[in-house]
């Protein structure tokens, strides 16, 4: 049975089989109660995710109801706990390579593993999720009406031969290595979202975002910010890909959250694309030595192979952000990189105090 129910003037969905469809009467008055509180109802897939639970975070807190849909590839419930009691925020385990009907206003595709390691895991299955996922939601969006908003990547560049990256260079991409799932994936969801928009006038807002980081990564998620964070706490090795000389840019989550949702309230003619992320550019070993200074770590750094096809530098031009959005990052690097580390420590020490006393328990069983 498909349910709908008014919660202190807040619409919420409640699902039927792989549907959200209201009845009639309660849409009306659903639609009442969100003209009301100017509040919408969004659709982030990937919701469970790194970037998409702080998503979730920010547009509930401006009163949306929020339908997350995840598969929890490399989501987690535990990501958006703090809403279990929260009727504003309902979570639908569902892959966005098949169809999916629901009513919403806005949606917002963040649904892809985003970490090499788990996008190679399964790489027909990251071309589906951003190719038949696109096409999806897309589809969602043109029978809807509602807008919609591309997490796209930095990767679009591919290994850059022009530095810093702007919106208008078309990239240096290689189409059969080990990175071209995400890499060709992403381009072809671009390519999607803008033929949906002028053959369909599907209102598409593309975000080309570069490396982010923050809480809520996963400890085993494998990029190198919570890699190296992980790693120095736990006093193993940091691992190096390379000589440690290519360069990335990393930005603090709040600051590209705060960037999705100008991007979405700007106004229908800009599309996008366009770079979100932060220019402050550095090498990888200076990265690892800056986490080491701040964790007071003893590890030490190892040198591992570079894995193929791994960009040399990184950074964005944000120029058009800049002038489009009114936004850049205000988080500096030492400030971000300190929480994540407050967030990976407080996650390890809880790791260790679960397995004290089951291994204490597996002592005593074991005599
Ligand atoms: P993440 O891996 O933490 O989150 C991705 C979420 O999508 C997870 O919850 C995962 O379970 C879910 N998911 C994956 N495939 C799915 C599918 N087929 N159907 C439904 N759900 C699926 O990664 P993130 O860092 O939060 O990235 C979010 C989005 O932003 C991704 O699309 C990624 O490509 C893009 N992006 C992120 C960064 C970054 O630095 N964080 C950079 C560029 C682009
Ligand atoms: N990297 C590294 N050690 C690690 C993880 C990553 O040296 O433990 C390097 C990786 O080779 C790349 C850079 O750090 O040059 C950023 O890697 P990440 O996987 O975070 O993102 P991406 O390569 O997609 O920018």
């Amino acid at each position: 049975m498909s349910q709908k129910r008014i919660h202190g003037g807040v619409a919420v969905w409640a699902l039927d089989g792989c549907g959200a469809t209201p009845r009639h009467t309660e849409e009306e008055l659903e639609q009442q109660a969100m003209e009301q509180k100017k509040a919408k109802r969004i659709l982030v897939t990937g919701g469970a995710g790194f970037l998409g639970s702080h998503l979730c975070d920010r547009l509930i807190a401006e009163g949306h109801s929020v339908l997350c849909v995840d598969n929890f590839h490399t989501g987690s419930r535990g990501n958006l706990a703090q809403h279990t009691l929260n009727p504003q925020l309902k979570v639908m385990q569902h892959d966005i390579v098949w169809p999916l009907h629901v009513r919403v206003d806005e949606i917002y595709n963040l649904a892809c593993p985003a970490s090499p390691v788990h996008y190679q895991h399964d790489p027909v299955h990251t071309v589906k999720t951003n190719v038949y996922g696109a096409i999806n939601l897309l589809g969602l969006a043109k029978r809807t009406g509602a807008k919609i908003f591309q997490a796209s990547t930095s990767e679009v560049y591919g290994d850059p031969k022009v530095h810093p990256q702007k919106e208008d260079y078309w990239g240096h991409v290689n189409p059969t290595g080990i990175r071209s799932c995400y890499d060709e994936g992403k381009r072809c969801a671009e390519t999607l979202f803008f033929d949906y928009h002028r053959r369909y006038a599907v209102r598409v807002k593309v975000a080309r975002i570069f490396n982010t980081y923050g809480p809520r990564m996963q400890i085993d998620d494998g990029r190198v910010v919570s890699n190296f964070i992980v790693q120095a706490l736990s006093g193993m090795p940091i691992t190096i890909y390379g000589d440690g000389s290519q360069t990335r840019s990393f930005c603090y989550v709040s600051d590209m959250i705060e960037a999705f949702v100008r991007l979405m309230g700007s106004p229908d003619e800009f599309c996008g694309p366009v770079n979100l992320g932060n220019p402050h550019e550095m090498t990888v070993l200076e990265l690892a030595e800056k986490i080491l200074d701040l964790t007071g770590s003893r590890s030490q750094i190892v040198f591992k192979p570079l894995p193929s096809d791994d960009p040399c530098l990184r950074r964005p031009d944000i120029g058009l952000a800049k002038e489009k959005l009114g936004w850049e990052p205000r988080v500096h690097l030492e400030e971000g990189l300190v929480r994540t580390i407050e967030y990976f420590d407080a996650l390890l020490r809880k790791g260790r105090r679960q397995v004290q006393p089951a291994q204490a328990a597996m002592a005593a069983m074991h005599g």
